[in-house]
């Protein structure tokens, strides 16, 4: 399988995707690429759930801290190394 660059691609926009703030044409991309890979589409299910559950509990955005870890626990390091500030 070579869609790593893909997938790499799109999971930097995941968090802003399970915050609703990603474009609709990058949101577009996402679905249609989660539909043929199983391992993005765990990753987003997981994200979103996490995000959703935290949101029910404090109703405040994610803080970058909570992310990184989260991130870090669904092994996103490698993918997310750029965003790092
Ligand atoms: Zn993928």
């Amino acid at each position: 399988m070579s869609a790593n660059s893909n997938c790499r691609d799109l999971l930097n926009t995941i968090s802003e995707y399970v915050d609703g703030a990603l474009s609709e044409e990058l949101c577009a991309r996402l679905e249609a690429h989660m539909r043929e890979c199983d391992n993005c589409r765990v990753v987003v299910n997981t994200l979103r759930k996490t995000v959703e559950l935290y949101h029910a509990c404090q109703d405040e955005e994610l803080p970058g801290e909570v992310r990184e870890r989260l991130f870090h626990t669904l092994h996103l390091d490698e993918f997310i190394q750029n965003e790092r500030t």
